[in-house]
């Protein structure tokens, strides 16, 4: 008995997979592995798992009582997918629940589970049946994330084995379902890999009620910087053209929350039940502010054109914001006309309702998407592409797309990473352009000529796996029994040195033994739902009383970099409620008047307190970037983990959330499979002694043994001596490269050592290590 609301119901039937649930549902009755390819919006992610709990499916009565299983490459879909189904069903969100990494509504009355693809991938690490579950949904399968692949790979032996027990054990153990989901029809590599699936399994087509979208494409492609490009197309979107929702698709947070301040400054919406006069006020001081701080970037971009500024989120699929200005400025032939008043408020338009949508974003900020704009506004969503596939936008008619996107790339034998803007892929582009089309007809103004759409532009997007380090795949396939790796059903497989590659780290790291087999420390590792170099640090950080410390550091570090960098000073700080709070800093000004005066000493008040603020962190130990991420992540605690203690330190309250839940996910870790190793997460942790300060950067320097740094000098015997480590060459391992530490070390201003550990290299127009850390000489 399904509770449907009538509204839903009647939202329901109109969306185009809804005419396909017999066939559907067929299907999957008949065969063990089912491929559905639909366009985006049609109601794969939403109803297909409404589908199966129709058919009996996840009822504990029924044939299939197993849970619903649903996989995902974002936590963003993951968390809003649940919500939604739970919403449609008249669930519970324990009933419709989700997992990701850093939290979970699971629990014994789960009939539906939404996770991500990394979830499932450790939960079979325990329990390779599956047997929770009664099928599984792999989502966004065209996307082909690593652990997608993966995991793709690994339910095609699950299914065998499921098939053989359940025949030997009819009573206990029932055959998997398996359902891939794409959004595209390029499904050949899952249906034509004998190696993966031996019977091609079939392919159900959905055909959406699309409408049609006319594409625009620029007349010539322009080489200025795609933001001010977004934001003329935007304006004259807004200003010319009838209702309807623009979509604008950019490259990463930093992009996203240059155009919303610019859009939102333009066509401001100012909400009802604030004081308007107040508000008016507020919005001004704010302006102000973000002027300077405009400039102070502008300025600090030129003379840093070196810096890169990416922040990524380490185990799952996103990678997030950009800098890449570019300067010279020519204009399209189609927007000629158009004025450059940026500055001036635009009062006739009317508001526009700006929402920013990218990963590092809360998950509260996010869901604002899917709610109605305001009366009397436009809803103008920036997003990165997160909203190509995973989510559907409401109401849009307007797609803006800049044609770009940003992919990690990693290469396998220097271990060199750098995120690339480049070109999107033909297949992407259409994706987007299809986001124009879900409730009528629509427009896609792409900033791009078409000649360079059909020249440059890939045909499709290179699958992950060709592009990531992939030892903590190998070491979770080793923890799963899967011995030859090389014979793996990969459904595009990685060559073979990759392969090597990744085996020999893990050997290194002591995970595997010289037969390439896992051992107990490997085992070990395996259970932390980090990387393996860092679980090594784990295991080997009790000496001292560390692992307290080793636990907070790696946490951290599997987040990623906390810092807000300085030149996005003031402008990411909150970035969910950027319009809603006001500087504490302005009473210190208060009496100063003149208002470039102003700007310029309350850049420097800011300015000043981040470089306060990192000395202070540094005060642990002036050595090791890692320790001071350490020192602001035992003074969050101490300080009670608030959003102010956020904001005066810097550093972004997403991400210490994270690394707080991580801290007590992996302290219960520990305390479930390391008997007598008595930890806890302690809010008042005391700074490391000195003697903990030594052992820590030893265990650090273990961790990354592979990746020692030597000042060039030291091997040239040369005796030429340096104040800075500015332009201070080093050599690795790995690279022929000379590398450099990066700006944003504390090492940086300091005299350059003779031996560093480094946590990550990074390419721009040089190679930089980052996560420095001086290897101390015992
Ligand atoms: P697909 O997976 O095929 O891309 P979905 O099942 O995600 O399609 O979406 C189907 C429809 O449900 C879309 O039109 C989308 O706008 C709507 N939808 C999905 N999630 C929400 C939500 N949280 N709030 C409102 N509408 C939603
Ligand atoms: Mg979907």
């Amino acid at each position: 008995p399904v509770k449907r609301n009538k509204e839903t119901q009647e939202a329901r039937m109109k969306l185009p997979i809804c005419g396909e649930e017999q066939a559907i549902m067929e299907a999957i009755s008949n065969n063990p592995v089912v491929i559905i390819c639909g366009e985006t919006g049609s109601g794969k992610t939403t109803q297909v798992p409404q589908f199966l709990y129709e058919a009996g499916y996840g009822n504990k009565d029924s044939d299939n009582p197993g849970i619903i299983g649903i996989t995902q490459p974002r936590r963003v879909a993951a968390v809003s997918m649940s919500k939604r189904v739970a919403q449609e069903l008249s669930l519970s969100e324990q009933e419709v629940s989700y997992q990701i990494r850093y939290d979970a509504t699971t629990s014994p009355k789960t009939i539906i589970k939404f996770m991500t693809d990394g979830v499932l991938l450790r939960e079979l690490a325990n329990d390779f049946l599956l047997s929770k579950y009664s099928s599984i949904i792999i989502d966004e399968a065209h996307e082909r994330s690593l652990n997608t692949d993966i995991l793709i790979g690994v339910v095609s032996r699950v299914l065998k084995l499921r098939a053989e027990l359940s025949e030997e054990e009819k009573s206990k153990i029932k055959p998997l379902k398996i359902i891939i989901m794409s959004a595209t029809l390029r499904v050949s590599d899952f249906t034509q890999n004998k190696n993966l699936f031996v019977m091609a399994p079939p392919v159900i087509n959905v055909n959406a009620r699309q409408f049609p979208v006319s594409i625009h494409f620029n007349k010539r492609t322009p080489d200025i910087d795609h933001i001010s490009e977004t934001f003329k197309k935007v304006c004259k979107i807004h200003t010319r053209l009838p209702h309807g929702g623009i979509l604008v698709f950019l490259t990463g947070q930093n992009e996203i929350s240059i155009l919303c301040r610019k859009l939102r400054r333009k066509f401001p919406y100012i909400k009802q039940n604030q004081d308007t006069y107040m508000s008016r006020q507020l919005l001004e001081e704010k302006e102000i502010i973000n002027e300077a701080v405009e400039k102070v970037r502008e300025c600090l971009t030129a003379k840093q054109a070196d810096i890169e500024t990416e922040d990524l989120d380490i185990g799952d699929k996103e990678v997030e914001e950009a800098e890449s200005f570019d300067t010279d400025s020519e204009d399209s032939e189609d927007i000629k006309d158009f004025d450059n008043d940026e500055m001036i408020v635009d009062q006739h338009a009317g508001p526009l309702y700006v929402l920013p949508l990218y990963s590092l974003l809360s998950t509260h900020a996010q869901l604002r998407v899917f709610e109605p704009p305001p009366e009397g506004t436009r809803l103008c969503v920036v997003a990165t592409n997160v909203a190509e596939t995973s989510l559907t936008i409401p109401g849009v008619k307007y797609v803006v797309d800049c044609g770009k996107v940003k992919e990690r790339q990693y290469d396998v034998t220097t271990g060199v990473q750098s995120y690339v803007v480049g070109w999107t892929s033909k297949a992407s582009a259409d994706q987007r352009a299809g986001r124009a089309g879900r409730t009528g007809p629509g427009h896609c103004y792409r900033l791009y000529s078409s000649a360079v759409f059909n020249d440059q532009f890939q045909q499709f997007t290179v699958p992950e796996i060709h592009r990531m380090p992939i030892e903590g795949v190998v070491l979770q396939m080793k923890s799963m029994n899967i011995d030859t790796v090389l014979n793996f059903p990969f459904p595009t497989p990685p060559d073979h040195d990759k392969l090597r590659k990744a085996e020999n780290l893990l050997q290194y790291l002591g995970a595997l033994n010289e037969n390439g087999r896992i051992t107990e420390l490997g085992r070990t590792m395996a259970t932390f739902p980090i990387a393996p170099r860092f679980s090594k640090m784990l295991i080997i950080g009790q000496q001292h009383g560390c692992l307290p410390y080793i636990i907070a550091i790696v946490s951290a570090l599997t987040v990623g970099d906390p810092f807000i960098k300085d030149f996005h000073l003031d402008n990411n700080r909150n970035s969910d409620e950027e319009e809603e709070n006001e500087d504490d800093r302005s009473n210190e000004l208060s009496g100063i008047h003149k208002e470039n005066i102003l700007q310029k000493e309350r850049r420097k008040l800011i300015r000043k307190s981040f470089y306060d603020v990192q000395k202070k962190h540094s005060g642990l130990d002036p050595t090791s970037d890692i320790l001071k991420l350490l020192s602001v992540v035992g003074a969050y605690e101490y300080e009670g983990g608030t959003d102010k203690f956020c904001e005066s330190n810097f550093v972004r309250p997403k991400a210490m959330q994270e690394i707080h839940k991580l801290r007590g996910q992996i302290t219960n870790i520990v305390q479930m499979n390391c008997p007598g190793v008595d930890v806890c997460v302690d809010p008042k942790m005391k700074p490391p002694s000195t003697i903990q300060i030594k052992a820590l950067k030893q265990i650090i320097t273990a961790g990354f043994i592979d990746q020692v740094a030597i000042r060039k000098g030291v091997i040239e015997k040369s005796s030429k001596t340096f104040s800075s480590t500015r332009n201070v060459e080093y050599c690795t391992m790995w690279t022929e490269d000379v590398v450099f530490i990066h700006p944003t070390s504390i090492l940086y201003h300091n005299k350059p050592p003779n031996f560093v550990v480094y946590q990550e290299l990074h390419k721009t127009s040089k190679v930089w290590m980052k996560g420095v850390t001086v290897v101390e000489s015992s």
